[in-house]
């Protein structure tokens, strides 16, 4: 029998999390810094939430869209290829306004009027946001506390966990490489422990899918778990073919989304920042053997750059 559905008490939440970073480790970078006392840790952030960028989008996962899509500046990781990497290292760079309730309510009003279904924060990491976010989910009216779907790059550890365990409706987790060689070489994550820290934080959001114990307002039948897989140049046999035969086995309640519309940005156009492989689009034979082999893997539970292939 599943656990009744806790209702998260938001105000509490969002105080617990303020209290957290004074002495931060709400990322297992584990600063240990007093967020309080200025932008003093490793995502240089203190208590407010820079957002760059707040749009309706209907272009995430059909089981997600149309979203209520807020981008968050700065982030846990320095991946080489990232798309957002001035919002990444930068976090307060225009046109980012802090993250209010007052502000993201006008917005949210006319996005569900015009069929908004969740609401998505993404970043960079929005974990490295929690005080703020929370805050702000808190003081929402609360017609408009749309499911929220976190899309976050998984490494984010046991406290924001529990922190958010209750709030999440939908986790999209990235899960990128397969072995910490690669995640530092390519996403900047060391000295994490990059594979043990995702792992950990997959693990724990399939254990509350099983037991149903955790949960979040209004759910609208979203995937618990959707887990995102770039295909990168280059990275073929090394990351993708095993990841996803490990996606297969370790995680079966989640729906993932393999990605392959792979462009260069960030350091990745760079001369001399990574591989060069980073520097040009994924080949047709690279594309078509991941999703051969993702299809035999994952069946029904497939998407390729979003879509449930025919
Ligand atoms: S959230 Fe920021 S300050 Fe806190 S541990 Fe992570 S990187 Fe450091």
């Amino acid at each position: 029998m599943q656990a009744p559905r806790a209702v998260p008490d938001l105000a509490a939440l969002a105080a617990a999390a303020t209290r957290a970073v004074e002495d931060c480790r709400l990322c297992p970078r584990d600063c240990g810094v007093n967020r309080h006392l200025g932008r003093v840790g490793f995502c240089r952030l203190d208590l407010e939430a820079p957002c760059y960028k707040a749009l309706l989008s209907h272009g995430e996962e059909p089981e997600l869209s149309p979203t209520a899509l807020l981008d968050l500046g700065g982030c846990s990781l320095r991946c080489l290829g990232c798309s957002e990497w001035d919002h990444v290292v930068d976090p307060w760079r225009a046109p980012a306004v802090p993250l209010r309730a007052d502000w993201l309510a006008a917005r949210l009003a006319r996005w569900i009027a015009r069929g908004a279904r969740t609401i998505s924060f993404v970043g960079g990491e929005p974990t490295v946001h929690l005080p703020a976010v929370l805050k702000t989910l808190a003081e929402l009216p609360a017609p408009l506390r749309l499911p929220v779907v976190w899309n976050t790059n998984g490494v984010l550890g046991p406290q924001s966990y529990s922190l958010l365990r209750q709030v999440v409706a939908c986790w999209v987790v990235d899960y990128k490489v397969v072995d910490d060689g690669a995640a530092r070489r390519l996403l900047g994550a060391g000295p994490l422990a990059y594979i043990a820290e995702v792992e950990a934080t997959l693990d724990r959001i399939e254990v509350d899918a099983a037991l149903g114990a955790a949960g979040s307002v209004g759910e609208q039948g979203l995937p618990r778990l959707l887990i995102r897989h770039l295909l990168v140049p280059g990275e073929l046999e090394r990351s993708t073919l095993p990841l996803l035969e490990r996606l297969s086995q370790r995680w079966p309640s989640a729906v993932v989304n393999l990605m392959t519309m792979w462009l260069p940005h960030g350091p990745a156009l760079g001369s001399a920042a990574g591989p060069a492989a980073l520097r040009r689009v994924n080949l047709d034979a690279e594309r078509a053997q991941a999703i051969a082999e993702a299809q035999w893997l994952l069946g029904a539970r497939l998407r390729v750059d979003g879509k449930r292939l025919p």
